[in-house]
């Protein structure tokens, strides 16, 4: 958005949903039209159909190619189709809804294209990435025993050498473990795949990971997600949602705009009835903010899980990210005042 120097700390600074804009860039990587330079991995169909002119973005005047993009997930056979001025949407303003001079105003089904990209499973792999590289990360419900070994194996995927070992990770809550191999985790990463096997025909030491195998997800989420500090941290958040029944009011650096909807969608885990809206919450310092679900905040409080799957949402909190959002930070304009005093 076009705004005028000191407009930005009287009305709140937009910087748009990190989150949006990391899975914008995801997606642009695999689009050569764009100027994307990622193969798209294995499970992906990308059909990039570009149009000869271009479309103008009406909020800051970019333009991009006036075509569109259909992504299929051949594992999910799920698809989705966007213009190019969303995939610009999502990257540039970190915005569910992309403004184009042909396309005009619409919305972006955020949560389709995260599944079809196997978003989800991409940022887990990328947290436990972050958690092995620093253990101080390592909230405190979970534990990490690393068992590297001796020899690599080949990804048959990619070709690139791979430590053989695994890793095993622990919940200390709910007492649930899990052993990956490495392999597992640069599958999850790199290809954003859950399925991984090592190329077995020229390597001795490959052949116990030959096999295609899958990463059992669901336990790994649990694993990962469920904590008792998540529930206070949910508690929190919900006091604040009146969608949830929250009555106290959010601190005052913090702007929370509901969106509830008539009718209710069913938690998975408990069955209980939330509102099937959404809410924004936004950080005026930082400019940064964020949507969710309600029931991913009752997922949070009631059953102390990041991951929430309710009969129309489901998905991830970033928990972490959520956390900073609601901290209070000071503008960056005065931190800079500050420092020249
Ligand atoms: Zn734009
Ligand atoms: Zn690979
Ligand atoms: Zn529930």
């Amino acid at each position: 958005m076009m705004m005028k120097e000191g407009e930005g700390q009287q009305h709140g600074r937009h910087a748009g949903e990190i989150e949006l804009k990391k899975l914008g860039h995801l997606l642009l990587g695999y689009l050569p039209v764009m100027g994307g330079r990622i193969r798209a991995p294995r499970y992906l169909d990308v059909e990039e159909r570009p149009m000869r002119g271009v479309e103008t973005c009406t909020l800051c005047g970019v333009t991009v190619n006036m075509g569109e993009v259909c992504v299929r997930n051949l594992d999910r056979e799920l698809a989705t189709e966007l213009p190019f001025i969303a995939v610009h949407a999502l990257v540039t303003h970190g915005d569910r809804v992309f403004h184009g001079a042909l396309h005009g105003e619409g919305q972006i089904d955020v949560d389709r294209l995260k599944d079809v990209l196997n978003y989800e499973e991409y940022r887990i792999g990328r947290l436990i990435t972050a958690l092995l590289a620093h253990t101080s990360l390592l909230p405190e419900h979970l534990t990490i025993k690393e068992e590297m070994m001796r020899g690599v194996v080949p990804c048959a995927e990619c070709g690139d050498q791979v430590n053989m070992g695994f890793f095993e990770i622990a919940n200390t809550h709910n007492g649930e473990s899990m052993r990956i191999p490495y392999l597992a985790l640069h599958a999850l990463v790199e290809h954003k795949d859950t399925g991984y096997a090592a190329q077995s025909d020229e390597h001795p030491d490959a052949v116990d990971l030959a096999d295609e195998e899958h990463l059992d997800m669901e336990r790994l989420r649990r694993i990962l997600g469920q904590s008792r500090a998540h529930a206070e941290f949910g508690k929190r958040i919900a006091g604040y949602l009146a969608g949830l029944g929250g009555e106290e009011e959010p601190p005052r650096h913090v702007d929370v705009v509901e969106h509830p909807q008539r009718g209710l969608e069913q938690c998975a885990t408990c069955g209980e009835g939330v509102n099937m809206g959404y809410f924004e919450l936004r950080n005026k310092h930082t400019g940064h903010e964020m949507q969710l679900p309600f029931i991913s905040i009752h997922s949070l409080a009631a059953h102390g899980d990041a991951y929430y799957r309710g009969s129309l949402h489901h998905g991830w909190v970033d928990v972490p990210l959520l956390n900073r959002l609601v901290k209070r930070t000071w503008p960056i304009v005065q931190r800079v005042r500050r420092t020249r005093r």
